[in-house]
């Protein structure tokens, strides 16, 4: 397998701020998001033109789901699309909302905790060949992924603890687990690493592991899996997810072509991956499994020597495999130097913790005021004019490798190397057509014609005839049910 298929998926943090006027919870904010997905899809669990899922499943997390992806520009653009898509959902309910006498401001959030300790998250979806054994990959991976907020963290500011198990951080229920690191007030790599609490298992909401195991491919399932990272914080920066997913896919090459990574299993996993996240320095020890002890910069390190000489032996497979290489490595070298100043426009942790630290700095604050803690969620504001982050990037303190043009197609057209070119085409053929249908990952089909349903087990497929027999019926088709879509399976 020369490419990869890869997607993200992403739940946002609903916020309704309404001074003067009647409070709404957030699922009644949430309902009014998913009315113009529920007018136009019949439901609100919808695959939208450029191949992606919109979803809102019991609660009040709105989900974006990417389409598949074959490279990292398109898994990039896709996500960042995924923003634009529920800004213009903002949009929309605030009409309603208005309507109803419902003045207040509606606030989506791309991270990962709310104030009241839940967590959410961003499942990140890597296709692997069946032959992998599985177990065998996820244990090598695991200690990747525990020290991989090094590079990817979306950063912290973390307040007053008040000890272990400690609600407001962690959440009801959450973990029994000492949280190690400083008592004081600090800034951390990750939002989502105090929220973990196995290392492996099938389950999503209720233990939040690693690794999620539950087998659902989306494809062939004699020939693939899909791997289910639930592990990461969601990020706002480009070339952080571009590190992100470029470094855990050349990990997950390196695994398939058996190369031995050595054996760094964790003795506690959930206490290192706090550890590492409460640690800025990088070299506090973890202990393995087998007596050894390692800092998280200590492994991170490793992988990227052996990810680099496994590019020299091989070559890069991709054009962006030295960019991604090159940001790895500095920002391990700006970890170990505690000088940030090269990768502070790059990564997430490190803009943030930039922009935090001079404030702070500039108004005598410590990393538990108030106003820090604002600041830090307002990073994860999708709201273009008030987003932290987006007027971070606009200012030119937040680095890109795409541009707007690139994201703007991708909020209507879908990745054109994988299936969801054929899921993008085929719903905006049904829909000019005025024709109902339903879409899962693997199956397109028009409601009154299901014996041309059409499946599609190969994530890589771009092109049918099928497909192009299916839209040149309905060109041709006159009148029928109005637009709508569903989900349940074909
Ligand atoms: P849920 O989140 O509802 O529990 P799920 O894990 O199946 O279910 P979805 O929200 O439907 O997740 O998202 C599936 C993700 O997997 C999408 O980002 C999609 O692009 C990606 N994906 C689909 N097929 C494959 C595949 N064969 N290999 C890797 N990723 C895939
Ligand atoms: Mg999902
Ligand atoms: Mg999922």
């Amino acid at each position: 397998m020369d490419r990869r298929i890869m997607g993200v998926e992403t739940e946002f943090g609903v916020h309704y701020s309404h001074p003067g006027s009647r409070p709404l919870t957030p699922e009644e904010v949430a309902r009014y998001l998913f009315r113009p997905v529920v007018e136009w899809g019949r439901s609100s669990n919808v695959f939208v033109t450029n191949g992606s899922r919109l979803y809102l499943d019991v609660g009040s997390h709105p989900e974006y789901a990417t389409a598949e992806c074959s490279t990292l520009d398109e898994l990039v653009a896709v996500d960042k699309a995924g923003e634009r898509v529920m800004q213009e959902l903002i949009d929309g309910a605030t009409g309603h909302m208005r309507a109803d006498g419902f003045t207040g401001t509606i606030y989506l959030y791309k991270n990962n905790a709310d104030s009241a300790g839940n967590s959410y998250g961003s499942h990140e979806n890597y296709l692997l060949n069946r032959r992998t054994e599985f177990r065998r990959l996820s244990e090598a991976l695991i200690p990747f992924l525990i020290t991989r907020q090094l590079v990817s963290g979306a950063g912290k500011a973390i307040g007053v603890r008040t000890g272990a198990g400690d609600g407001g951080l962690h959440g009801a229920g959450a973990t029994e687990a000492p949280i190690p690191g400083p008592p004081e007030p600090h800034f951390a790599f990750s939002q989502r690493a105090d929220h973990v609490m196995e290392g492996i298992s099938s389950a999503t909401t209720r233990s939040r592991p690693i690794i999620n195991t539950r087998d659902e491919p989306h494809a062939d399932a004699a020939e693939y899996r899909r791997l289910h990272v639930i592990v990461g914080d969601s990020n706002m920066s480009e070339t952080t997810q571009l590190v992100r997913f470029g470094a855990t896919d050349l990990l997950l090459r390196m695994i398939e072509a058996g190369r031995p990574l050595g054996d760094h299993q964790l003795a506690n996993p959930i206490r290192a991956i706090r550890q590492v996240s409460h640690d800025l320095t990088g070299t506090e020890k973890l202990e393995l499994r087998n007596g050894g002890h390692r800092s998280a910069l200590q492994l991170q390190w490793h992988y990227l020597e052996q990810a680099t000489a496994f590019v020299r032996e091989n070559g890069p497979h991709h054009d962006r495999v030295p960019a991604v290489l090159d940001l790895w490595e500095r920002t391990l070298d700006a970890v170990e130097s505690g000088d940030y100043s090269r990768i502070d426009t790059e990564i997430d942790w490190a803009i943030k913790h930039r922009f935090l630290s001079r404030y702070a700095a500039k108004n005598s604050l410590d990393w538990n005021a108030p106003r820090i803690a604002q600041l830090d969620l307002s990073y994860h504001d999708i709201t273009p004019q008030r987003g932290l982050f987006s007027l971070l990037q606009s200012r030119g303190a937040a680095a890109r490798f795409l541009d707007d043009a690139a994201i703007e197609d991708a909020v209507d057209n879908p990745p054109p190397s994988t299936r969801a070119t054929l899921r993008g085409r085929f719903i905006r053929a049904a829909r000019e057509a005025d024709q109902t249908y339903s879409v899962d990952w693997t199956h397109l089909k028009l409601n009154d014609r299901p014996l041309q349903a059409i499946s599609i087990k190969d994530p890589f497929q771009t092109e049918s005839d099928r497909l192009d027999a299916l839209i040149g019926h309905l060109r041709h088709a006159t009148g029928g049910e109005s637009a709508s879509s569903s989900v349940h399976p074909v």
